[in-house]
């Protein structure tokens, strides 16, 4: 049965499984939280189901949080292990814990918290999230009778500020200075610092490893940095292998499941939703989702980029032509499709060449196309609330889509392919036209060679892009190449040197 939607003139399939296949617990408080059982409804059912080893595994995590959360006693028990070292591993409760400090825009938080999870729920450990300045103003509490968040007066805090890349105690930089596997197994640290951001080293990537995870294994307290997605470099540690097969029989489909369960937009984020969803989306037959990042080291003009765009909706035929000649059609009937383009972007300007192009002429086969754009902000600025609202606002929106186009190496873009379900057509950085020229000529020895992936391509999967992945094995630290151990983790399209998930 398809849900009726107030105010919607179309056909829409609409879901009326308001716990997403059995991801959502039942139980979870509906008012503080209108998205968590009503975002379902404005979708079209997921074709991707997830697995019921997955299922039970979540329902075991609630238990553990519950168990070992912040307003548990054994919480207060396990901060005494920080606190007097003797105590480290003596946790009575058996609880353990990954502290997860996010950086950068949105997108990259997201994922770091997305990965956190991922790694708490193989490791058994409770994820909780340092707030930062924004995020729990964004995102609704997602366990039942806790929270995820890190209390405001944790010991650990006033420390944050100086772990980076080169804090001696980081794991990386214990193992390089050749700290014995024995010292930490025999008497662990109360907790570690793991460096996973970007510029992570070769030896803080060591954590990608068996034997590093081992010896993790005994550390009751992780604080882990990241503003990446790590999960395809977690699928290269081959003692959690067998469980993640179980877990995730389509391995594509982590990001989406484990998202579509941990986010749930408050309801200030989830009104503005609405507010752009009621009037302008409802209507639609189709909607196309179009993400256009400016990065500030971007190269090419904005006539550059909306070139591009149009070349790749036309190209693959993602939007109409439009009729160029004055001849206006006289054919007009009731049954028109409305497709309804939904731009996101910092700038307005294209949405409003789009709007102008089909406000000017007819589509050629005579679709009526809506152009929409929520905001324009002009620049990102990270640190302010509304800024963030409309941000994440956005980005659940492009996920209610048909069809995506986004950005190359955009996060904001992977979350909206994620949460979506959708393999997005990725526009080429502009910067990369010389190096793919180059790489298209190398293949094919000529120029004339027609082929079909510029100015965007399909993706291979709708994975985020691990961006840091590890380079190195683990034994001899010789490179290595992390695409090609199994046949599910390879390269990503918009970034050769980083890892995904595919089938
Ligand atoms: P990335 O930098 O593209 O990987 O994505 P992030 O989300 O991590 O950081 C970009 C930030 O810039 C976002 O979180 C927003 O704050 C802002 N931003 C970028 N593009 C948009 C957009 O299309 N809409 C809105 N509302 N904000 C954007």
């Amino acid at each position: 049965r398809s849900v009726s939607f107030q105010g919607s003139t179309n056909n829409y399939p609409r879901n009326n499984d308001k716990f997403i296949d059995g991801l959502l617990p039942p139980g979870l408080d509906q008012k503080s939280c209108l998205s968590r059982y009503q975002l379902n409804l404005y979708r079209k059912p997921s074709p991707h189901k997830p697995s019921l080893p997955l299922l039970s595994k979540l329902r075991h995590y609630e238990a553990l949080h519950r168990r070992c959360g912040p307003t548990s006693p054994s919480f207060r028990r396990s901060l005494l292990s920080l606190t007097s070292p003797t105590n480290s591993t003596s946790s009575p409760d058996d609880c353990k814990y990954i502290v997860i400090l996010t950086r950068d825009g949105l997108g990259n938080r997201i994922l770091a918290i997305l990965s956190a999870f991922f790694y708490a729920l193989i490791t058994n450990r409770v994820i909780l999230i340092d707030r930062g300045n924004t995020l729990d103003d964004l995102l609704c509490e997602p366990f039942l009778e806790s929270s995820w968040l890190l209390p405001l007066d944790f010991s650990l805090r006033s420390k944050f500020g100086s772990f980076h890349q080169s804090f001696p105690g980081s794991f990386g930089n214990v193992l390089r200075n050749g700290m014995l596997k024995k010292t930490i197994e025999d008497s662990p640290p109360p907790y570690l610092y793991l460096h996973l951001s970007h510029d992570a080293g070769d030896y803080d990537k060591l954590f990608y490893c068996d034997r590093q995870q081992n010896l993790l294994k005994k550390v009751p307290w992780l604080i882990m940095e990241t503003n990446n997605y790590l999960v395809p470099g977690i699928f290269l540690v081959s003692s959690f292998r067998e469980e993640l097969n179980k877990l995730f029989p389509s391995k594509d489909t982590v990001f989406h499941h484990l998202g579509r369960y941990l986010f749930h937009p408050t309801n200030d984020v989830w009104g503005l939703i609405l507010r752009s969803y009621k009037p302008y989306v409802a209507r639609a037959d189709e909607m196309i989702g179009i993400q256009i990042r400016i990065f500030g080291s971007e190269s090419g003009s904005i006539q550059d980029q909306m070139n591009q765009l149009l070349a790749c909706t036309q190209k693959k035929k993602l939007l109409p032509e439009v009729e160029l000649s004055s001849l206006e059609k006289t054919n007009f009937t009731t049954s028109q499709k409305v497709k309804v383009v939904l731009v996101t972007s910092l700038s307005s300007q294209y949405s409003e060449t789009l709007k102008e192009m089909y406000l000017e002429h007819p589509t050629v086969d005579s679709e009526v196309v809506a152009v929409y754009q929520p905001s324009h902000e002009g620049f990102q600025s990270s640190d302010n609330r509304m800024h963030n609202r409309k941000a994440l606002a956005e980005m659940y929106l492009l996920s209610l889509s048909d069809v995506l186009v986004t950005s190359d190496w955009s996060t904001f873009g992977y979350v909206a392919q994620g949460l979506a379900g959708v393999k997005p057509w990725m526009l080429y950085k502009a910067e990369d036209k010389v190096f793919w020229a180059l790489q298209h000529w190398l293949k094919y020895k000529t120029r004339n060679e027609t082929t079909d992936d510029w100015p965007c391509r399909e993706a291979v999967s709708m994975e985020p892009c691990l961006h840091a992945p590890p380079v190195c094995d683990c034994d001899e630290m010789k490179r290595m190449d992390g695409g090609n151990v199994l046949p599910y983790v390879m390269h990503c399209e918009d970034a050769s040197w980083g890892l995904k998930l595919g089938r």
